[in-house]
């Protein structure tokens, strides 16, 4: 049997990680209207709000004094500075999703916080977004509008460095046209929910009749 028997078959942990502007957003949006029973997992940062974004609903939007207050209650299951701003998951998030009803958690984090996730919990799946084009990043980022030139210009430098990480990532989707991308990702959730630790309780509840 595998070390993963031990953990929730009935909630899948779900991690999406890409350079910033290869799509995750627009993805996991995406996943999320059509699979309610999953839950996205609301960062902190103390990154500044972009003009669409929702305090609560895109992430909790908090200064650094606050953020170290967390770090040292022990608050964060993950966290890690990404392009100079601080970004943690709070260890609630999972629970929450449980007491919900729902049946997995998506987390929107860097590598670094994969990393993290998975060591805490390695059943977690880890899907990593890949732009079809280094012109094409600089594309997406300059026509997302939402970050300064100098934000812009960090995203696009880290994008290589974040590339190199994706051997550790378990699927990876080249975002290049936006339905196929979807469709490769619908397909990785609903996999994951046939893992054979996951239904096989089923199997032996079959097997005592
Ligand atoms: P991320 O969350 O990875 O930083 P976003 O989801 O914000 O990236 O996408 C960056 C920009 O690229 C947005 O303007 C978005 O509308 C656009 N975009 C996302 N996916 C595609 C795609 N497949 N084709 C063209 N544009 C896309
Ligand atoms: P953005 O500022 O564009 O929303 O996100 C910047 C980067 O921070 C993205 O790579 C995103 O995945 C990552 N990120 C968002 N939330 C978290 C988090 O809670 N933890 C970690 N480690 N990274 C995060």
């Amino acid at each position: 049997m595998s070390a993963s028997v031990s953990t929730d078959p009935d909630l899948i942990l779900l991690i999406i990680s890409s350079p910033s502007g290869a799509g995750k957003t627009t993805l996991t949006h995406r996943l999320l209207q059509e699979f309610p029973e999953l839950r996205f997992s609301v960062s902190h940062t103390t990154r500044r709000p972009r003009a669409n974004e929702v305090d609560g609903q895109d992430y909790h939007f908090i200064d650094e004094q606050t953020f170290e207050q967390l770090v040292d209650e022990g608050s964060f299951a993950e966290w890690a500075e990404v392009h100079g701003n601080l970004y943690g998951t709070s260890v609630t998030e999972i629970d929450r999703a449980r007491a919900d009803g729902k049946h997995g958690v998506l987390f929107d984090v860097d590598y670094q916080g994969a990393r993290q996730i998975k060591e805490k919990f390695p059943e977690a799946v880890g899907v990593f977004i890949l732009p079809p084009s280094m012109n094409e990043l600089r594309r997406r980022l300059d026509s997302r509008g939402s970050d300064d030139a100098e934000s812009r210009r960090k995203r696009f430098q880290k994008a290589r460095e974040e590339i190199e990480h994706y051997p550790f990532f378990d699927y990876m989707i080249v975002n290049d046209e936006l339905q196929q991308a979807l469709a490769e990702l619908r397909g990785i959730v609903l996999a994951e929910g046939c893992r054979q630790w996951r239904v096989a309780a089923k199997a032996e509840a079959l097997l005592e009749r």
